[in-house]
């Protein structure tokens, strides 16, 4: 009897020990950051950059990640390593990420190091909801959903170099996606503060835009430079 009771409770462990590992391995969060970058402002600092190995991207914003946040302003990390970045399932997106989420850092590279590094850092992070395929995908669609670019040249605000009000550039921002984005500035090679990043927060289930529950730290001028590329 004893050994029988004893087998009963050690199956039962046996089934219930992967469900413990499967929840704490999809950390929970409240909402995302979806980032996007100036390559001209990724480009024109002390650092300089390089171009992907398919060439110079177009002169669009560029998908940086999406970034399972926390209401008090933290953030999860590397939340499962048992989920590594894996090109074969997203192969059928490869073409549409080389576009819209090149990669500027050096040396020059396809993209893959960039889309494995924002997986393993965030996107693991995310499994709750989204999986690997869903997360590259659901970037894709809010790049083009929230056309930055559409957005501030439509209020005359065009990446000539010339300096606009952070005012202006929030605002054409948010007449045209419907919520207050928020704006990172990097410093160009002569030291003058430009628009780097973009920051609009999507709700936990990465179904559409939402108001920022609490936005990022950090400070531009009240005109910044909009560099071209
Ligand atoms: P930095 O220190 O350059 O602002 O950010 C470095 C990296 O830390 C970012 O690229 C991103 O991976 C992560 N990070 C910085 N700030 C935030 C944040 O507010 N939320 C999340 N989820 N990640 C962040
Ligand atoms: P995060 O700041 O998201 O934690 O890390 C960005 C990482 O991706 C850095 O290691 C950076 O070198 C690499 N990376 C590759 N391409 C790009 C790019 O185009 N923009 C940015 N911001 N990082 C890139």
């Amino acid at each position: 009897m004893k050994l029988l009771q004893a087998s009963v409770c050690l199956i039962s462990l046996i089934l219930v020990l992967p469900s413990i590992f499967a929840a704490s391995s999809s950390e929970d969060f409240d909402f995302f950051y979806f980032v996007q970058q100036w390559p001209g402002s990724y480009c024109d600092t002390q650092k300089s950059c390089c171009y992907p190995t398919s060439g110079k991207p177009a002169a669009d914003f560029g998908i940086h990640g999406l970034w399972p946040n926390y209401k008090d302003g933290t953030y999860p990390s590397n939340c499962d390593a048992t989920k590594p970045f894996d090109s074969s399932t997203i192969s059928d997106l490869v073409s549409s990420m080389k576009r819209n989420w090149p990669t500027l850092a050096c040396p020059s590279g396809s993209g893959e190091a960039f889309w494995e590094h924002e997986w393993e850092k965030h996107g693991t992070c995310s499994q709750s909801v989204i999986n690997q395929h869903e997360y590259f995908q659901t970037s894709l669609g809010l790049k083009q959903k929230t056309n930055l670019l559409g957005a501030l040249t439509k209020a005359g605000i065009n990446p000539d170099g010339n300096s606009y009000s952070l005012e202006s550039i929030r605002g054409s921002i948010k007449a045209s996606t419907g919520f207050t984005p928020w704006i990172e500035c990097n410093r160009d090679g002569s030291g003058n503060s430009q628009l780097y990043q973009v920051y609009l927060c999507v709700d936990r289930s990465a179904s559409g835009l939402i108001e920022c529950p609490v936005f990022p730290h950090g400070k531009c001028g009240a005109q910044i430079e909009f560099p071209s590329f």
